[in-house]
């Protein structure tokens, strides 16, 4: 459109627009500023583009903060699926991690994590990926990761501390499949010092693993007896049990295979 037809000079002098109706134009107080008298303004059709354009930068700004956040936090792209609105929420424990989310700021201020503990293949890592990626539309900076991962990442590295350091630094971090790993006095070693580092920095951790509460909290081997106590200290358990849903694919394939 051009200016014309959608400006118009009113009987004051002054610009108006045509289709809002306000000035686009004010004359400055007290007979003028150096040799102007008018100054122009913006009228509602600009403050509402002006305000479309901001939201829509701010809008852009999110959207690559969450999706730089959110490449960071998962090894896998296929996690990013794992949220509350494709999981049943039916399930008591995802009700849990959804209330966590729901009460995050408390849980931050607390330092409360949980540990998701029960049988292999009952989604205990999906349940914590629904977390993740809760948060992180949030724009909470989380990292999931599991003790192999870091074991490996951390083996070439000069400086350990640095990398330890950078994990404690996540407002959550997320250990997946804790037990699974080496179990040498090296693996150990760092195992314990990312716990320890974590718990520290008084920021929550989520852990998941395999094995039963009853291990945890009776083992004896020193090495690991000190990762696991520094672990109870913070993460509240929670058992993931019901039918594996590995158990309940298998026996749906079974069904399939009986006579009508
Ligand atoms: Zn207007």
């Amino acid at each position: 459109m051009r200016e014309e037809d959608t400006v118009c000079v009113g009987s004051d002098g002054l610009q108006y627009c045509k289709v809002c109706g306000e000035a686009k134009e004010a004359f400055f107080p007290e007979g003028g500023f150096m040799e102007m008298k008018k100054h122009s303004r913006q009228c509602a059709c600009d403050r509402k583009t002006y305000e479309e354009e901001q939201k829509y930068f701010k809008d852009k700004e999110y959207q690559e903060l969450v999706s730089r956040n959110t490449s960071i936090c998962f090894d896998e792209s296929r996690m990013e699926e794992w949220t509350f609105e494709n999981a049943d929420m039916s399930d008591a424990v995802m009700h849990k991690a959804k209330s966590y989310v729901d009460n995050w700021e408390e849980m931050k201020r607390n330092h409360i994590g949980c540990l998701f503990w029960g049988p292999v293949g009952t989604g205990k890592s999906y349940i914590a990926g629904c977390i993740a990626n809760e948060l992180l539309k949030q724009e909470v900076t989380v990292k999931m990761t599991n003790f192999n991962t870091i074991i490996d990442d951390i083996f070439p590295l000069a400086d350990k501390m640095e990398y330890i350091n950078a994990l404690a630094l996540y407002q959550l971090l997320i250990i997946d499949d804790l037990g699974v790993e080496r179990n040498s006095e090296y693996a150990l070693g760092i195992i314990f010092s990312v716990i320890d580092r974590r718990i520290r920095s008084g920021r929550p951790l989520i852990i998941t693993t395999n094995l039963p509460l009853k291990e945890i909290k009776s083992e004896t081997m020193l090495d690991k007896r000190r990762i696991y106590d520094r672990i109870l200290e913070m993460c509240t358990p929670m058992y993931v049990g019901g039918t594996s849903k590995r158990e309940a694919i298998a026996s749906m394939k079974m069904g399939k295979r009986k006579p009508c």
